[in-house]
């Protein structure tokens, strides 16, 4: 993180850098004091390094990706399942199978 921009706070320490999540910032980054919320130290330095987005469908991209992005666990989750090893899926084919044989069977006798 050596080429990470840098801003020093009303309180003199190094500001934090981070990725805005925010439903009307998403990706946008920031600096913010590492106590910002906390009354003892009062400071409330936050800053915008990146100007704002104002295409609406950067924004909704941008939103996409961030929600896509912590979904992506649940997606590995779902995906290491396999569909064979279901047994409701094996009943599903086998009756499926069945069915077409049956239909099979009926066209021959009405061809016949
Ligand atoms: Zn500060």
């Amino acid at each position: 993180m050596r080429n990470q921009p840098f801003r020093r706070c009303y309180c003199g320490r190094s500001a934090r850098f981070e990725v805005s999540s925010s439903m009307s910032n998403p990706g946008r980054r920031y600096f913010s004091c590492k106590h910002f919320l906390d009354e003892k130290e009062d400071c409330t330095y936050f800053e915008w390094y990146d100007d704002e987005l104002s295409n609406l469908w950067y924004k909704e991209k941008m939103r996409e990706l961030m929600s896509l992005k912590s979904k992506k666990s649940t997606v590995a989750e779902l995906s290491s399942e396999n569909p064979l090893s279901d047994p409701m899926f094996l009943i599903r084919g086998l009756v499926v199978l069945v069915m077409v044989l049956i239909l099979l069977v009926v066209v021959l006798m009405m061809i016949w």
